[in-house]
């Protein structure tokens, strides 16, 4: 995975497993959180691809 530095504190962000909500769902996901300040760097991608991975979920019931 590509690194990515946080803009705040200019550190590499560590890959770590939490939970964030988008539109009423929440997700389990491991995500680039930044060890200084805890900015969670979201990609627009990885987001529609988790809802795209928990709405063919949904309809498999
Ligand atoms: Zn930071």
């Amino acid at each position: 995975m590509k690194e990515i530095i946080c803009s705040k504190c200019n550190v590499p962000l560590e890959s770590k497993k939490a939970k964030f909500g988008y539109l009423g769902l929440v997700f389990d996901a491991e995500v680039p959180r930044c060890p200084v300040c805890g900015q969670v760097y979201l990609s627009e991608k990885m987001v529609l691809e988790k809802i795209a991975k928990v709405e063919t979920t949904v309809e498999d019931k």
